[in-house]
């Protein structure tokens, strides 16, 4: 099976020996690894590699013309990241049109691969900054100054990797062309092992947010303050811990506080600072919203309890994605045709897919992930449902591309 060469010959590739998870992160030598194996995989079915104006790579069967059915997903990680989330949508769109070339399936449609850059932000914190770019949801210019934590600009690690930065910028001939957007993805959270199927179709994506919350305090000595005197900004942080676990909780959301920096850090003093960033996300805006004020005025008040200081402030904000219902019903209809019980799922995991869904007819599909661990070594997908991922979008790709 092609699917299982593919993924063999990946699967070493931007790997940390230590830890056994995942380093890809854009325009360094395991993204350029990367690339040069999709290229490779790409050009050994024939299709023609192109990068685009935004650091993104479309492997095209077929001229490029208006009305291509475009398939692909990332190739980037986050720090340590699983070997699945990204690279099963790509390698799985390399395996299904092998397997439609294969029984000499003739496309209508363009066909096409995409791989996007920097979807994690793991390396310049914008994530899904290709189809951000690409969209014109990011300014250019903003773009190019990106730092990474070494003060690396992404124009300069572009130049450094060969691309060209001054392209970067929204990209309407490409989208033009571009009549349909399918992502297959590692499914990331644990709904398709319960209802014993391999394959499911998203519904939309959650609103999510991130937002900063600086608490201000007074340093001190752990040995002669006494406690009454202290303004000790970690005792609201961590009661905000506490409440964005519940509150998440009460309105059926998820909030996290992932990363922390304590100032000035010292094992033997009462900080002066802590910044903490809290993580939010919601099945709706008002949920979103009932979340974020609760957890916010909880804050303020154990803030002002301890006599510490505290700023919140919102970083990123997505609005939800509600993914196109007429391409979603059609999905549905190819795989049941097939025999194939694809379930409906909502997700709260950003993807470019949810970008692009501002512009163009979007649907993903989800490949069962046992545990539902994500952005961890510990991350998994079955053989087999891998190649029940791959069955399911050659299906669609040939329904899409096959008639108009
Ligand atoms: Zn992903």
């Amino acid at each position: 099976m092609i699917f299982a060469e593919l993924w063999r010959e990946l699967e070493s590739l931007g790997r940390d020996p230590g830890t056994g998870g995942y380093r890809r992160y854009s325009w360094t030598a395991a993204d350029a690894q990367c690339r040069a194996w999709f290229t490779r995989q790409a050009d050994n079915l024939g299709l023609a590699v192109e990068p685009d104006h935004n650091g993104n790579l479309w492997a095209w069967w077929g001229r490029r013309r208006p009305g291509a059915v475009v398939t692909g997903s990332h190739l980037d990680s986050v720090p340590d990241g699983g070997g699945y989330d990204g690279a099963l949508g790509v390698a799985s769109a390399l395996a299904a049109v092998a397997e439609l070339k294969d029984k000499n399936f003739d496309p209508e449609r363009a066909v096409a691969i995409a791989v996007m850059t920097e979807e994690e932000g793991a390396r310049f914190r914008v994530p899904c900054l290709g189809s951000r770019l690409m969209t014109g949801a990011v300014d250019p210019e903003t773009a190019r100054g990106l730092t990474d934590d070494d003060g690396v600009t992404l124009a300069e690690a572009m130049t450094a990797a060969g691309a060209d930065a001054s392209l970067l910028g929204p990209d309407e001939d490409l989208l033009a062309d571009i009549g349909v957007f399918v992502e297959l993805h590692v499914e990331q959270g644990r709904a398709l092992a319960p209802l014993g199927a391999a394959v499911g179709i998203a519904k939309g994506i959650w609103p999510h947010g991130r937002w900063r919350l600086d608490f201000g305090g007074r340093a001190d000595h752990a040995g002669t303050a006494r406690l009454a005197d202290r303004k000790d900004p970690m005792l609201p942080y961590a009661r905000t811990v506490l409440a964005a676990r519940r509150a998440a909780a009460d309105s059926g959301g998820l909030a996290t506080i992932g990363k922390v920096i304590a100032e000035p850090g010292g094992a033997n003093g009462v900080s002066s600072a802590v910044t903490a960033w809290l993580d939010a996300r919601a099945p709706d805006e008002d949920r979103l919203e009932k979340t974020v004020t609760t957890v916010r005025s909880a804050s303020m008040r154990y803030s002002a309890e301890c006599g510490v200081t505290l700023s919140v402030r919102q970083e990123s904000y997505t609005p939800p994605v509600h993914f196109d219902q007429g391409l979603r019903d059609r999905i549905d209809g190819v795989l049941a045709a097939a025999g194939i019980a694809a379930p409906v799922l909502p997700t709260g995991a950003g993807h470019d897919a949810g970008i692009l869904a501002a512009r163009i007819p979007t649907a993903m599909l989800f490949v069962r992930n046992p545990t539902g661990v994500s952005h961890s070594p510990a991350e998994h997908a079955d053989l087999a449902d891998c190649e029940a991922g791959v069955r399911a979008l050659a299906l669609i790709l040939e329904d899409l591309a096959g008639r108009r």
